[in-house]
């Protein structure tokens, strides 16, 4: 009997050991991660985060506007026009002004230059619906005309292709399909919010050529 009592006592012992180690884990990988949010990086830490997003991306300041993580699988992007033109640090600061409650995966500038500010395993605060950005990469574009059209730079569209086929093969994306509403892979920022023309007038004309370029992007690296 008494043997049988020290064994339970051993079992019980073992099990809370276990269940602390999970929580030490658990607290340590999110204060690990929450260290990196809104700080300047090492260069090392960058090379890791880029590692595990866009290779494509030349600057990084995570933002804390955002969910951590996102709670679905990414399957779509969504393409959005910054109404300005901004500088990917200037981009960086905006997103992490607690007021705005606003951010994206990625953003490009005029040059072409790709920004992360949110990682892909986590849910930016970009397209006024939850459920869109949940499953969503975001992608903000610098406007090199500022109203009228809201014309993008040839850089940065070029930089927005690559963006998207390099997407679509780490997240399995197969292939790009825009059906005008929000049920194709591919949405806009006006599909969810009546009051904004975002994308803008140009970004929204050359969708259908965007995805044409992407998905023979992923014709080649499917062959
Ligand atoms: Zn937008």
């Amino acid at each position: 009997m008494k043997e049988k009592n020290n064994l339970m006592i051993w079992i019980m012992l073992i099990i809370l050991l276990l269940l602390a180690i999970s929580i030490v884990f658990v607290w340590y990988k999110e204060n690990k991660n929450s260290s990196l949010l809104e700080k300047e990086l090492t260069k090392q830490e960058k090379v890791k985060i880029i590692s595990e997003n866009s290779p494509l991306t030349s600057y990084v300041y995570l933002t804390k506007n955002a969910s951590f993580p996102r709670q679905n699988k990414i399957k779509k992007i969504t393409i959005h026009h910054m109404a300005a033109d901004l500088s990917l640090e200037e981009v960086g600061k905006l997103f992490s002004l607690k007021e705005r409650k606003t951010s994206a995966n990625y953003a490009i500038d005029k040059e072409g230059k790709i920004g992360l500010y949110v990682e892909e395993k986590n849910r930016a605060w970009t397209s006024s619906s939850p459920q869109n950005d949940h499953q969503a990469i975001t992608i903000e574009v610098a406007n090199d005309e500022i109203g009228g059209n809201w014309h993008i730079s040839d850089k940065s569209y070029n930089a927005l292709i690559e963006l998207c086929i390099d997407i679509c093969k780490r997240n399995n994306i197969k292939k790009l399909n825009y059906t005008g509403d929000k049920k194709g892979n591919v949405t806009l920022h006006k599909m969810f919010k009546k009051e904004t023309e975002c994308p803008g007038p140009y970004l929204e004309s050359r969708i259908k050529d965007i995805i044409k370029e992407v998905n023979k992007g992923l014709d080649n690296v499917n062959k």
